[in-house]
């Protein structure tokens, strides 16, 4: 079992301790340090790795450099849905950045 250390996203403290659930159902944290400005905190975690912001930037980059989808897919290690379905809102986002562009 690997243990990853969990620090507050505040002051960078490991001394924390489980804190019960939000309302949403996410695991909440309680930081130990007393100078610490916020005190609880919570982790976001994601379901699926395709939805990380990272990956994202990356099937766009690929597809910029001329990668197919099943490539991306293969190199990222996510499935071809994903990478099609963000590939759709990338374009959607830059529709919507350049009709901005050109009425300002
Ligand atoms: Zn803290």
């Amino acid at each position: 079992m690997i243990l990853i250390p969990i620090r507050c996203p505040h002051c960078q403290n490991a001394n924390i301790c489980r804190n019960g659930r939000t309302s949403t159902g996410k695991q909440r944290y309680i930081c130990k340090n007393p100078e610490c400005p916020y005190k609880t905190f919570t982790l976001e975690v994601h379901p699926y790795y395709g939805s990380r912001k990272e990956v994202k930037e990356k099937i766009t980059a690929m597809a910029v450099n001329g990668s197919g989808i099943r490539d991306t897919a293969r190199t990222l290690k996510i499935s071809p849905v994903t990478v099609l379905s963000e590939l759709k809102k990338t374009k959607k986002n830059r529709k919507c950045e350049s009709k901005v562009t050109s009425s300002a």
